[in-house]
């Protein structure tokens, strides 16, 4: 979703990704999170948990976490990170969705 702020064009509720034209640094950012030991990283099913509830959160705003300061494709890759406002837990623990953003 973007939105326009004057001649600022903001992101909010997209990931890097889903951006035109951050795409090379989307590359670059996938390069280092497949080059990670793969005991640091989480299961690819978790990845995409954690990033659809990042999707629906308030706090993203284009690609990164407002809360953390962290890029979230990067924060949500490693298994030890946690999210600063416990949803992905909430999400882990068989949370609804709407229960995540509480
Ligand atoms: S607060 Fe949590 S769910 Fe929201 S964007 Fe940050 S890491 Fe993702």
């Amino acid at each position: 979703m973007e939105q326009e702020s004057g001649n600022l064009r903001l992101c909010k509720k997209c990931l890097l990704r889903d951006m035109e034209g951050q795409e090379e640094y989307f590359r670059s950012l996938r390069e280092y999170i497949e080059n990670l030991d793969e005991d640091r990283k989480v299961s690819a099913s978790v990845y995409e948990e954690r990033l659809t509830v990042c999707r629906q959160c308030e706090m993203l705003l284009e690609g990164m976490c407002r809360s953390c300061g962290c890029y979230v494709e990067l924060r949500a890759a490693v298994a030890k990170n946690s999210c600063p406002r416990e949803y992905w837990m909430k999400m882990e623990q068989g949370g609804s969705k709407a229960a995540c953003q509480e």
